[in-house]
């Protein structure tokens, strides 16, 4: 089912990046298994590591959590290490930083394309609207460059620019909310557009004008009980009038 938005009431869109606008998260499956096969491969006797192991015990927790809850699943304790630790070093955060560098070359090696439906909202809404991307991530624009999107935003607060603000993340409405004020918006006149429970929290809590969730697989009854005032199951199935 297709949904409208209205032409004249609102000026600003503000997409979340991870899930809305790429698929980034088959980026991040890919770089946790060069890493961790990286690593297997030195310790005998290790089977290697599949992406059964990454839903098991890796998926959606903070990295270095999901660095130690793989290794226990194989019997293997590093030193904890610090968020500083070199990637090189044999440590709960060096393997979490490695993953990292991990997530950096496979993106610049093999891309990301964006949601072709995603692609085609970009390309209707431009004219009419201002673009902000407002991510959780710190590598929000190396994404936005792998994909071929960063000529359409001007403004982006991602992980790395709320740290330096010490603006709170999703799901406060905060980063959001500085999103719109970068591009001489206020919240009632700007449209939020995330996949996540915490990112539509923040929509919802901002006061934002129109809440849009786009249902990768959280589900539309989770979305709008969040906050979503639309839920699509991809941005290709919003119409815009003009
Ligand atoms: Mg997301």
């Amino acid at each position: 089912m297709s949904e409208t938005i209205p032409s004249g009431v609102y000026d600003a869109i503000l997409f979340d990046l991870d899930g809305v606008l790429t698929p980034t998260a088959e980026v991040h499956m890919r770089a946790w298994s060069e890493m961790f096969n990286g690593y297997l491969a030195t310790v005998p006797g290790q089977a290697p590591y599949t992406d059964s192991d990454y839903f098991a015990y890796v998926d959606g927790k903070p990295r270095y959590d999901g660095v130690r809850d793989f290794l226990t699943s194989r019997g293997i304790t590093l030193p904890e290490g610090t968020p500083d630790s070199d990637p090189a070093e044999e440590s709960v955060c060096g393997l979490g930083n490695r993953k990292n560098d991990a997530f950096n070359a496979v993106l610049e090696r093999d891309g990301v394309a964006p949601y072709p439906g995603s692609l085609a909202f970009l390309e209707a809404t431009k004219e009419d609207y201002k673009f902000a991307v407002v991510s959780s991530s710190k590598n929000a624009p190396a994404v936005l460059a792998a994909a071929g999107l960063s000529g359409y935003f001007a403004v982006i607060v991602d992980g790395r620019v709320a740290a330096e603000n010490g603006i709170p993340g999703k799901p406060a409405p905060d980063t959001f909310v500085r999103a719109a004020e970068l591009l001489d918006s206020t919240p009632a006149t700007s449209i939020v557009v995330e996949d996540a429970i915490s990112g539509v929290q923040a929509g919802a809590t901002g006061d934002f004008g129109l809440v849009i969730g786009v249902d990768r697989g959280v589900g539309e009854d989770a979305l709008r009980a969040a906050g979503a005032d639309v839920v699509v199951p991809d941005l290709g199935d919003i119409e815009v009038a003009r």
